[in-house]
């Protein structure tokens, strides 16, 4: 692994072996006065998927942002041990003028690789987001669930080693999302990347995580740090298993006082 840290003054040999991403002692407070986030700490170990949920403008994103190198902390340090980072948004962002390909290709353009090697990893990562037959489409044609399984196409030509995704389902229907989460942990078991995963949805974060964080209300606090101990790949009748729900309401007991 190469080294980037997002912080100039962070040393990297404090990164523990094994960890992926670093918040250390994290305080963020926005010229606005806002205070965001207070003396945040986590490690987020090579291979873990860890969903991040918190009531609304408890500072995720702004976590997120920080883990991104797009934010700079007012007091603690964020570490990165890889510069190969993925990022996926709740917006997919797509070109409106580009087929979906062309879409695809972009990030492997931008990097200047050979026309054929984009080609080959657009193929390659369009197949693996269910969207075979639609490469030549443009984005007006497609649902949202597709749009956001082409913006996730475009982010895996990278191959990221983690993978930093702010709400990426937001936006999308119940059923839809629903087979956007099976697809996910589906790559994810697949590839094996490191992820954070920003949600709203206790339920989505379950699914979809080993480790689930749980964020008091602003300024934003870690409360809960819970393991999830189900195997992938996961199948979506998980959702009826006990096990599950148990981890449901515990989490979201946690959440409605870290509301408080
Ligand atoms: P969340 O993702 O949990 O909803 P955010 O990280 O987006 O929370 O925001 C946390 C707090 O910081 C909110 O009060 C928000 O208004 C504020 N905030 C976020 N970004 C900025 C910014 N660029 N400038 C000033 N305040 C901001």
């Amino acid at each position: 692994m190469t080294l980037h840290d997002t912080m100039s003054d962070v040393d990297a040999r404090h990164l523990t072996k094994g960890v992926v991403v670093s918040v250390s002692g994290v305080t963020k407070q926005y010229d606005s006065g806002t205070r965001a986030l207070a003396d945040v700490d986590l490690d987020i170990a090579e291979g873990d998927f860890v969903a991040v949920v918190g009531p609304s403008g408890c500072g995720k994103s702004t976590l997120l942002r920080m883990a991104a190198g797009l934010e700079r902390p007012s007091a603690g340090s964020v570490a990165l041990a890889t510069d190969s980072v993925g990022f996926i948004f709740q917006e997919p962002t797509l070109l409106p003028w580009r087929s979906v390909r062309a879409n695809v290709e972009l990030v492997a353009e931008i990097a200047r690789l050979p026309k054929s090697e984009r080609r080959t990893r657009a193929q390659r990562a369009i197949d693996a987001v269910g969207l075979t037959g639609f490469e030549s489409q443009l984005p007006r044609m497609l649902s949202g669930g597709m749009k956001m399984r082409a913006s996730l196409a475009r982010t895996l030509t990278s191959e990221p080693e983690v993978m930093l995704l702010d709400e990426p389902f937001g936006a999308l229907d119940e059923m839809t999302r629903l087979d956007m989460q099976t697809e996910l942990q589906r790559l994810y078991a697949e590839r094996g990347f490191t992820a954070m995963f920003i949600t709203h949805s206790v339920s989505e974060a379950v699914f979809l995580a080993n480790r689930v964080i749980v964020m008091s209300a602003r300024s934003g606090r870690i409360v809960a740090d819970t393991r999830i101990d189900f195997p992938y790949p996961r199948h979506p009748e998980l959702r009826y298993d006990p096990q599950f729900t148990a981890y449901v309401a515990e989490i979201s007991d946690t959440l409605r006082e870290a509301r408080q």
